[in-house]
């Protein structure tokens, strides 16, 4: 009797052992502790100051394991936005659009007016350039992420304001978890400043493979820029060939 009380104490500790070990696995290993963007204390405090976005959900039971986040449920995280004064000027909210499973994810600065009437990212003349882009890489649209740092357009595309970036962009960085690319491609000026935390200029950052956080970001020129300056276009294309080397 006393050795078959002994064998389940021992074995109710272990069971208990067994509990902690992998609750405390769940967090280290969790989305949010694995991405986590230089600067992202304030980013997230300020996220908490709005209701904790990433818990906007029921709160898990303690101990209980955390479920990686799905672009579903960062979609619905995000709803019809009204956290940043844009929210008020927007016709659509542009979240993005492609495969969920993408390896390649396009990032660009924020919707234009087609992509605003539309709903839809990079739709417009500069959207036709890059879906050419993604064409000549030999992918479909489809097979490939493309979304912005802001989810809504500036008025009269004006450049993207700090405090717009810093309230939209946790949401960039929970799409970017969900999908886990190999490679994002940083389009333009203000897409490779946001996820780099660098102020250095576009041209002389392109066409190099930088790190972010982990992933490989190749920053090269926005598709609008090409537009005005057409002769750039063989520089993308040597960008985008180092990408499809990876990929
Ligand atoms: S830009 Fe981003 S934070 Fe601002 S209203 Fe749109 S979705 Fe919300």
């Amino acid at each position: 009797m006393e050795r078959g009380s002994d064998l389940r104490g021992e074995l109710k500790d272990l069971v208990a052992a067994l509990k902690n070990h992998v609750s405390n696995e769940g967090d280290s290993f969790s989305p949010v502790s694995r991405l986590t963007v230089k600067g992202a204390p304030v980013r997230r405090r300020e996220e908490e100051k709005q209701g904790d976005l990433l818990e906007s959900k029921p709160k898990a039971a303690a101990g209980a394991r955390k479920t990686p986040l799905n672009l579903k449920g960062v979609r619905e995280d995000l709803g019809e936005c009204t956290r940043c004064p844009l929210s008020r000027t927007r016709k659509n909210l542009v979240f993005g659009e492609g495969s969920a499973t993408a390896k390649l994810v396009f990032v660009g600065e924020a919707p234009g007016e087609e992509e605003d009437n539309q709903g839809r990212p990079f739709v417009g003349r500069a959207g036709q350039l890059l879906t050419k882009i993604i064409h000549a890489m030999g992918l479909k649209r489809e097979e490939v992420y493309i979304c912005n740092i802001l989810k809504c357009r500036p008025p009269g595309n004006r450049n993207p304001k700090e405090d717009e970036i810093a309230t939209c962009e946790p949401f960039l960085v929970k799409q970017l978890e969900a999908i886990n690319p190999d490679i994002i491609c940083a389009l333009g000026t203000f897409a490779a400043k946001t996820l780099l935390r660098t102020e250095a200029p576009i041209s002389s950052i392109r066409g190099k493979f930088l790190d972010y956080h982990g992933r490989k970001l190749m920053p090269t020129y926005h598709p609008a820029y090409l537009l005005r300056n057409p002769d750039a276009k063989k520089l993308v294309w040597e960008d985008v060939q180092k990408i499809m080397k990876i990929l």
